[in-house]
């Protein structure tokens, strides 16, 4: 049966400034991607977790939207409820920094330099959230989110709140238990870190480095994702990318970058489609010439059909 009930629908549309069929490339690095069938954008950490629960038990089917760095949401968009965790608190306990899941971690970066807190100035480079880190364990700068994490907190639908230590998070290059485990399908809600006592000017002066050279070699201002593909043991996707000759290769509005070929950008008014087509273009391609699999970073979200 439908989850397209009276009672469904009458629910979503009362929920705090729900807004029906919401075009989610406003809320996505790239820019791309048709409409959220519902959307809402929830700053309190109790709220996401009753309405993560009562869609769990109306079978309403939903996405967690954090900043929509690492998504390619397809051009018809997404069936049911995009919830975006707009949830931003944190506290600073000693050498420990709880975040809210919601948060920016370049802002949570930010946070713990003027607390004068060393060890997270890596993150000054993910544009996501901390509930998007924990999930796939980023990292940047030769550090990963793992290096730092003490625990996560987070619910689970028909359990409630529960609180993840490293082992049941499971952690690791750009995947964890909740993207392809068993705690797929539960709510981050936030996140502990230990760092170590530093100098706020110097973490600062590092990040302010860090930013400079990434600005040098990413095209980090366009409208992309990030890194599309994950490195391969011992590789690295963007080099496949450009030996395979498709650095600069276009699909539609979607251009392979000229300055890193791990990226894809939209140049304007690229489609999911073309970046679609163009991921598998380089997958056929890096595969027939090296017989190299690329896994892509960015995860493919909504109806592709
Ligand atoms: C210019 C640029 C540079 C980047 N550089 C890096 C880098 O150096 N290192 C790196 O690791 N990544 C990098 N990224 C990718 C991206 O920032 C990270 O993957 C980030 O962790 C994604 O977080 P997000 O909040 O944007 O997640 P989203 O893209 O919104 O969502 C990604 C996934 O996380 C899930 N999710 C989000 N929030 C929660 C939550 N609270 N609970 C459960 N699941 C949740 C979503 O459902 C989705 O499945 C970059 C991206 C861009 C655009």
């Amino acid at each position: 049966m439908s989850w397209r009930t009276k009672a469904n629908r009458d629910w979503l549309a009362g929920l705090p400034e729900v807004v029906p069929g919401h075009p989610l490339a406003r809320h996505t690095s790239f820019n791309i991607g048709g409409p959220a069938e519902f959307f809402v954008e929830i700053g309190r950490t109790e709220l996401l977790q009753e309405i993560v629960e009562e869609c769990g038990r109306r079978g309403i089917p939903r996405l967690l939207l954090g900043a929509g760095t690492n998504l390619l949401v397809a051009d018809a968009g997404v069936e049911g409820l995009v919830i975006r965790c707009a949830t931003r608190e944190h506290r600073v306990t000693g050498n420990r920094v709880s975040a809210a899941a919601g948060l920016k971690m370049l802002r949570l970066a930010r946070i713990c330099a003027d607390a004068d807190l060393t060890g997270f100035e890596w993150a000054i480079g993910v544009p996501g959230t901390v509930g998007g880190a924990v999930y796939q364990d980023a990292g940047c700068w030769g550090v990963e989110m793992r290096e730092v994490l003490v625990e996560a907190r987070g619910y689970v639908p028909g359990q409630g709140p529960v609180s993840w230590d490293l082992a049941q998070l499971q952690l690791g290059y750009r995947t964890s238990a909740l993207r392809e485990g068993r705690l797929h399908g539960c709510l981050v809600t936030s996140a502990v870190i230990e760092l170590r006592p530093g100098d706020g000017a110097r973490s600062r002066a590092q990040m302010a480095a860090w930013t400079e050279q990434r600005t040098r070699t990413q095209p980090i201002k366009t409208k992309n994702c990030g890194s599309v593909f994950k490195n391969p043991a011992g590789d690295s996707a963007g080099r496949l990318v450009e030996a395979a000759g498709l650095k600069g290769a276009r699909q539609g509005a979607a251009q392979v970058s000229e300055q890193h070929a791990n990226f894809i950008i939209n140049t304007g008014g690229a489609t999911a489609a073309d970046v679609a087509a163009l991921i598998e273009r380089i997958q056929t391609a890096v595969r027939e010439r090296f017989g190299i699999e690329l896994e892509t970073e960015v995860e493919m979200v909504g109806r592709w059909g």
